[in-house]
């Protein structure tokens, strides 16, 4: 069985790519071809991500099956639990693990907005909780778990300590690695994981921080507002100065990934996950660099 653990080894750094479901077949033609140029690299492995409330069921599925077949990467899959029943869990997983696919990133995900007045409710049977969805993969069995960290503390969480404690939780039900939310301040990266480590989160267990090469403006600052990343203001002005060239503005998002790569390279991390937003130039123009 693969286990994310096997591509962590002292004196390599492993990379892998973050790509989400296209909406139409062209989409998925055109990430297919992507991956194929970035498949150069060497990743560990690609991951697919899981819509919010299981919005991408069927494609997280059909897309994750299709980057195993048509790059013949090693492929993993994002799986959130909000919404799902430990049945309709067990069905799902276990379809991608007959079709050869073992590698999972289990979140709890999003609950949807809701009108004033309604509380979400998580189904009879379901899951309130990463950490408890972890605990069941563990019982059915034959996977590899990689789960989600905050730099910068969840969007949710009262504390950073708190957040820690939490993903403390998910560590020891069983989690193989930790992969970052995206951070623009290797900093909040470091501090994170010496945090992590003092509250008793093993050094066996790496932690993976999570790079993105950002596009454009409008688009980071959309991301940034939806996950709570912090947008340096250096980063911002020279991204606004470059506001009505989108060309010069993609250079500066691959200059800052590749100063925080190198940075992170030269202290040792074992990998860097990169959410490479279904593209290929930017992640490979960094990885280039270093
Ligand atoms: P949890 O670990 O359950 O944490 C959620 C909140 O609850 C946190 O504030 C935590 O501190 C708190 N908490 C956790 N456990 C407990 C507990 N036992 N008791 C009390 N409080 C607790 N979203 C998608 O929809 N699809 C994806 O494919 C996807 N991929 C992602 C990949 C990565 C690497 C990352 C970093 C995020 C991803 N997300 C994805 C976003 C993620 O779904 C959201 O951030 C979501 O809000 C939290 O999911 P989680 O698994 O971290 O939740």
């Amino acid at each position: 069985m693969v286990k994310f653990s096997d591509f962590y080894r002292p004196g390599r750094l492993a990379y892998s790519f973050e790509v989400y479901p296209p909406k139409d077949e062209t989409g998925v033609v055109n990430l297919i071809a992507a991956l194929k140029r970035l498949a150069v690299f060497k990743p560990a492995f690609v991951s697919v991500t899981y819509g919010a409330m299981g919005t991408t069921r069927d494609l997280t599925h059909d897309l994750a099956l299709r980057v195993l077949k048509e790059t013949g990467l090693v492929t993993a899959f994002h799986f959130t639990c909000v919404g799902a029943d430990r049945d309709s869990v067990k069905s799902y997983v276990n379809r991608l693990k007959t079709a050869g696919i073992n590698l999972i990133v289990a979140l709890r995900g999003d609950a949807p907005v809701l009108e004033p007045g309604r509380t979400y409710v998580r189904p009879a049977n379901g899951f309130s909780y990463a950490n408890e969805l972890v605990a069941y993969l563990k019982e059915i069995d034959g996977f590899s778990i990689a789960v989600a960290g905050y730099p910068e503390g969840h969007l949710e969480a009262p504390d950073k300590e708190t957040d820690l404690r939490n993903l403390r939780r998910k560590v020891d039900s069983g989690a193989d690695v930790v992969l970052t939310q995206l951070f623009f301040d290797n900093k909040d990266f470091f501090d994170f994981v010496a945090r992590a480590r003092k509250i008793g989160i093993p050094e066996n267990v790496p932690i993976v921080p999570g790079i993105m090469p950002i596009l454009n403006l409008k688009q980071i600052e959309k991301i940034t507002k939806m996950c709570g990343a912090r947008l340096p203001k250096e980063l911002s002005d020279n991204l606004a100065k470059n506001q009505n060239d989108p060309e010069a503005m993609r250079k500066v998002g691959v200059e800052h990934a590749i100063g925080q790569c190198r940075e992170l390279k030269a202290r040792g991390v074992p990998g860097i996950h990169f959410y490479t937003l279904n593209r290929s130039e930017s992640t490979g123009e960094v990885i280039s660099a270093l």
